[in-house]
């Protein structure tokens, strides 16, 4: 896609920090990192979010998500980690290419990813049932 910033960066147009590239994937050093080492994970080929992204896309994402956070660890030196995929701008995705954020945690450092919420009656046993038959 000629108007998308990672599609730019995968095809070499934008610059970036590379820190793994195979023939799917493309991973580099966020340029706003919520912490130090944060990396993207981005396909290769343009899809918006989840739903958009190929199955052999989805499948191999965590597997190499794991590689890079394993290699990450031995350079930062850091034990804990998030990772993050947002889908859609309610969501927090600003960049219409579907990524996978690895966010190093630091002891210290806040990162504001999650406030936690109280208990909610909207948990039940009708709504998880729905969304079950949806799923089949
Ligand atoms: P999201 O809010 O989940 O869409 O995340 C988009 C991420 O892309 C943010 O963390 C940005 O800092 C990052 N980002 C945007 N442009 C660039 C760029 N040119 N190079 C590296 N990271 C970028
Ligand atoms: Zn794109």
């Amino acid at each position: 896609m000629s108007n998308c910033i990672f599609c730019s960066i995968v095809n070499k147009q934008i610059p970036s920090k590379s820190v793994y590239e195979d023939d799917k994937f493309l991973a580099f050093l966020d340029i706003a990192p919520g912490s130090k080492g944060h990396v993207l994970i981005v396909p290769k080929i343009h899809a918006e979010n989840l739903l958009d992204l190929p199955d052999e896309y989805a499948s191999s994402i965590l597997p190499l998500a794991k590689k890079i956070a394993a290699g990450m660890k031995k350079v930062l030196s850091f034990t804990d980690f998030n990772i993050i995929q947002n889908n859609g701008p309610l969501a927090g995705q600003s960049v219409n290419h579907y990524h996978m954020h690895i966010i190093p945690r630091y002891d210290g450092s806040e990162v504001n990813l999650w406030t936690p919420h109280e208990n909610d009656p909207s948990v039940t046993d009708e709504l998880a049932s729905k969304i079950r038959e949806q799923i089949g």
